[in-house]
């Protein structure tokens, strides 16, 4: 028997509709790449995104078109996410530091009709031009009085496609399941592979992060997300901040620690979230000037694991810390760090040693951990095993790529996550390593990330990655590679071995310590282990 109440399909752009109604005056702050700060609420802002799509459809887009974005955190960057997805059509945000062979690759791969972009990466469009869809039209995010010169034949001004246009639309009904957005990951192997986030999934992840966050989510509250809207929807910011009520600060192109620190002190920021190394930018500045930024209460860290001395850095200054673990595949929250209130009378370490795993799942999330042979784990906190996920918000399949697909799904249609993970008796996930990272010596595993993380805590460090280099004689061995904070004085070999040797066995320490000047990263602000690899395939000569 079916129930009877009433079906209304989720629909993206009844999440501004709402805050517009029940949220006007809640704010949406952007420092702009024209160089000042605007300011804007979500009243205004629903009806910019109203005019918007009146634009883009009177550009002959259709449902199911994608449309392509290469921009900074900003309003308009958030006015696309709603103007397109709205009208039925895809969001497809491409991330600007992307090498241009997979730029040319995944706008050819998602057949992009427009693209909207920022004057900053104008010069990117008009190198990779030629390479692009002959029908591609492109628009510059900006106003008139600062649309820039360029080779590019046939671009449009921004403004110019909202000006006179109705503030007013009647979002169309679709089905729930309809595309919305596109993500392709950075692809550390093979080609990027695209994540074709609906309409169902978008809605269903933003109440979750809602109901996970109550604190951060709410009417009030104002938040900076570092974390780019041309990566995994900025952890689903965008769709949660309208719908719970909160202020969202953007802050577009500059991200080093001063530039934050500034605008968060300005703004009042309450909750920053964004990838570690953006909050080591952070931290220096607060060690800097000696207090932290007026208001600033949470931070939100994942996308790689935060280094135990980043979380005790903030938590000792008051400061709570949730990590989050995630995927461009689960749209992207998994996990999330914060503690229950029985560990409030915790001692510090305790609590910092809790923090550091990656937290317990969050509803709509399924987590299994198995062997490789795909039998089950325990949860008991200590055997780890590959873990896979499961749910609503969580992807089915790569956008137009059978292949790729074909390899991440079990028998059971479990998504493989890639990482190694335990889990506790009590829910928490811990995520060792991810499968490509882990050293394998002499048929035995070591942790990556848990030689990091000790590594990290030496004052002397600014960052850190260990790597496995191929050993004649035990298949392989870790290599420590070293960022000092002051290269005139790098942390001795002997020194940093030695408090190595505190935590592991011998054999587990790396056999050598080599010091580069800056360490390579990826388009989504992590320590790039593939260069390195390919960097010390020989080891560290
Ligand atoms: P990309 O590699 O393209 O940046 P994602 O952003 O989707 O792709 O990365 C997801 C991966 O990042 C996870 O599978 C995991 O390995 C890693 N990761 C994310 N958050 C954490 C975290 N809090 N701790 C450890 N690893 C993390």
């Amino acid at each position: 028997m079916k129930g009877q109440m009433m079906h209304r399909p989720l629909k993206i752009a009844d999440l501004i509709t709402f805050a517009a109604d029940t949220f006007p005056d809640s704010e949406i702050v952007s420092v702009r790449t024209e160089g000042d700060i605007h300011r804007t609420t979500y009243g205004e802002t629903a009806k910019r995104i109203a005019q918007l799509a009146h634009g883009i459809q009177g550009l002959g887009i259709e449902v199911g078109d994608r449309i392509a974005t290469l921009a900074w955190n900003g309003y308009r960057h958030f006015e696309l996410y709603y103007g397109i997805s709205g009208i039925g059509a895809v969001c497809h945000t491409i991330n600007p530091r992307l090498s241009a062979e997979q730029m040319i690759y995944i706008i050819n791969h998602a057949k992009d009709r427009l693209l909207f972009v920022d004057l900053t990466f104008v010069p990117i469009i008009e190198k990779l031009r030629e390479h692009l869809p002959e029908d591609l039209r492109v628009v510059i995010m900006t106003d008139r009085a600062h649309m820039p010169e360029t080779s590019l034949a046939g671009v449009l001004c921004y403004e110019e496609v909202l000006d006179g246009q109705p503030d007013h639309m009647d979002w169309p009904d679709f089905p729930e399941e309809t595309a919305a957005g596109l993500c392709y990951t950075s692809g550390t192997t093979g080609n990027p592979k695209g994540t074709l986030y609906s309409h169902r999934s978008t809605v269903l992840h933003a109440y979750s992060l809602c109901v996970t966050l109550p604190k951060v989510l709410q009417e009030g509250s104002r938040i900076l997300p570092v974390v780019p809207l041309f990566h995994v929807n900025a952890w689903g910011l965008p769709y949660s901040a309208p719908l719970s009520g909160a202020s969202m600060i953007f802050p577009g192109g500059a991200l080093d620690g001063k530039s934050l620190y500034d605008l968060m002190e300005r703004e009042k920021v309450f909750s920053a979230w964004g990838v570690p190394t953006v909050w080591l930018g952070l931290m220096n500045e607060i060690n800097q000037r000696g207090r932290l930024p007026d208001g600033l209460g949470d931070i939100v860290v994942g996308g790689s694991a935060a280094p135990r001395s980043l979380i005790e850095g903030f938590e000792k200054q008051g400061v709570n810390v949730c990590h989050a673990w995630g995927m461009t595949e689960m749209s992207p929250l998994g996990t999330q760090g914060n503690l229950p209130p029985r560990m409030d009378d915790w001692g510090m370490k305790e609590r910092i040693d809790r923090k550091q795993s990656q937290g317990r799942r969050v509803f709509g999330v399924d987590l299994k951990i198995v062997d490789d042979e795909g039998n089950r784990l325990p949860h008991d906190g200590k055997t780890p095993g590959h873990l896979y996920v499961r749910g609503n918000s969580i992807t089915s399949g790569y956008f137009e790529n059978p292949e790729a697909s074909k390899l991440v799904f079990d028998e059971e249609g479990w998504f493989c996550t890639g990482d190694i993970a335990a889990i506790t008796s009590d829910g928490f996930l811990v995520i060792t390593d991810r499968s490509k990272d882990l050293i394998k010596s002499g048929g035995e595993w070591i942790s990556s990330l848990d030689l990091e993380n000790i590594v990290m805590s030496h004052s002397g460090v600014a960052n850190c990655a260990v790597i496995a280099v191929p050993h004649p004689k035990w298949d392989e061995r870790p290599l420590l590679i070293i960022q000092s904070k002051d290269d005139d004085a790098p942390p001795p070999k002997d020194e940093l071995l030695e408090m190595l040797g505190e935590h592991f066995a011998k054999w587990q320490l790396p056999d050598d310590v080599v010091y580069v000047d800056a360490l390579p990263m990826t388009a989504t602000g992590k320590v790039s282990k593939l260069t390195l690899r390919k960097n010390f395939a020989e080891g560290a000569a």
